[in-house]
């Protein structure tokens, strides 16, 4: 496996393993937007990262949205009139309608089909469908299992609350040198589903662990909260913060084996997408980059006009352009390790980049110092990259006037950040190269 940075395939794929096991324990969860699942979730996280769990009540106004109810399903089944369970809650969280009020009632087929959603084009996958700002009741089962119900009556049970409760989520902060932040945000809502919410709480959980060890000029700010609901709820309650945010990441669908996808953020030049951008085209493999559209995951909120936050959202293949999606085939199948390990790496790249991106100033600035009477010249790097090198230490003199950062010159030379970051502190050891102003303090 190519991944970037210094671990090697090995180190990856085991990583990729424990986050694959790991999401396998969250997997028969029973999340939603409120409830006792995403409280087990949290906890799951906290043996992790010491993450703080809130808890908001119910009728909270946040903008124009209200902290809803709080479910809680104990289980559902429709039971043919022999009192066997032809659709049950036990084998599936997803055969019930997230949010659905409570029934007890013995019904004609007729009308219960009213509330019966599959997919015919794929007979044997139960749909994923929620109901949360609408009362209602449902139930989710595959086609074929439709297609087994010919009785004229059914026993149909939802053993659910719909209560004055809470809505729950984690937070974690990791203080830097600086006050500016870096958010990570993924959702917690999703019930059995992997890729579409597990993938994005291993990758980020593994990326705060990770980065609880290394040094950090940002302070870094994670969010595990309900799609939607949540980055609301937690934007209207830390309104005097949201100016600290500088740089994030919105982590949803990073399991699957499809090529990587970044979604810009709305201001589109912000340095997460041209960190992003950059890790992309260096990386060697298929991907894409997509302009931000107001439809998607939190990053939404956190792009609303009003906040208009640097946070772009990484995924793989985007959620609208693989038949899995919201389906029980978004299973522990279609997540794979190598996948997860792939896109932890990235986030891990695109933390290095932002952390190393300064802009210095070259101390020997009329004509080129001479770099071989130091060692520099054809003495850096391996065989194969000290071409690389040379033209990376050339590059990082030539524009370090105090108005290029790194990643500026990395778009320019086409050569890859870390080589440059390389030069960079190579020229800082020789003193050819100083922190340009504003990085006096943050170095
Ligand atoms: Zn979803």
């Amino acid at each position: 496996m190519s991944v970037p940075g210094t671990k090697s395939g090995e180190d990856w794929l085991q990583i990729g393993e424990e986050m694959h096991r790991w999401i396998a324990e969250l997997f028969p969860i029973c999340r939603s937007i409120t409830g006792n699942g995403v409280r087990e979730t949290l906890r799951l996280i906290q043996k992790r990262i010491p993450l703080t769990i809130q808890e908001v009540s119910s009728g909270t106004k946040v903008f124009d949205w209200t902290v809803p109810l709080e479910w809680n399903i104990r289980d559902a089944f429709i039971k043919n009139l022999r009192g066997e369970r032809v659709v049950d809650f036990r084998k599936s969280n997803l055969h019930v309608v997230s949010y659905s009020r409570p029934v007890n009632q013995r019904m004609s087929l007729a009308e219960l089909k009213e509330h019966l959603y599959t997919l015919p084009d794929r007979p044997d996958w139960i749909p994923y469908r929620t109901s949360y700002y609408k009362e209602s009741w449902g139930f989710c089962l595959s086609h074929n299992q439709l297609l087994q119900l010919v009785d004229k009556e059914y026993d149909v049970c939802i053993n659910a609350s719909l209560t004055e409760g809470h809505l729950t989520y984690g937070e974690y902060c990791l203080p830097g040198h600086m006050q500016d932040e870096v958010l990570i945000s993924a959702h917690v809502c999703h019930p059995s589903l992997c890729n579409d919410n597990l993938s994005g709480i291993a990758v980020a959980t593994f990326l705060a662990q990770w980065l609880g060890s290394q040094p950090r000029r940002y302070s870094y700010r994670f969010l595990f909260i309900p799609g939607t609901i949540g980055s609301i709820t937690w934007l209207s309650r830390n309104q005097q913060q949201v100016a600290r945010i500088k740089q994030g990441l919105v982590l949803t669908g990073v399991g699957d084996a499809g090529p990587c996808t970044y979604k810009k953020s709305r201001r589109g030049d912000a340095e997460i997408d041209r960190a992003m951008a950059h890790l992309f085209k260096h990386s060697g493999k298929t991907h894409s980059i997509i302009d931000f559209i107001p439809y998607g995951y939190d990053e939404r909120q956190y792009c609303s006009p009003g906040f208009n936050l640097a946070v772009g959202c990484f995924s793989r293949t985007p959620h609208s352009q693989y038949p899995e999606y919201h389906t029980s085939a978004d299973n522990l199948n279609f997540v794979t390790s190598q996948s997860l390990a792939e896109s932890l790496s990235y986030c891990q790249a695109a933390v290095d980049i932002l952390e190393e991106n300064k802009t210095y100033l070259n101390q020997n600035p009329h004509c080129e110092p001479q770099l071989g009477k130091r060692g520099l010249y054809r003495a850096i790097g391996g065989q194969a990259g000290e071409k690389s090198m040379e033209m990376a230490l050339l590059w990082v003199l030539n524009l370090s006037d105090g108005r290029h950062s790194l990643l500026d010159i990395a778009e320019r030379s086409n050569l890859p950040f870390q080589t440059l970051a390389q030069a960079a502190s190579a020229l800082m050891v020789h003193s050819l190269l100083a922190l340009g102003p504003g990085h006096e303090l943050s170095s």
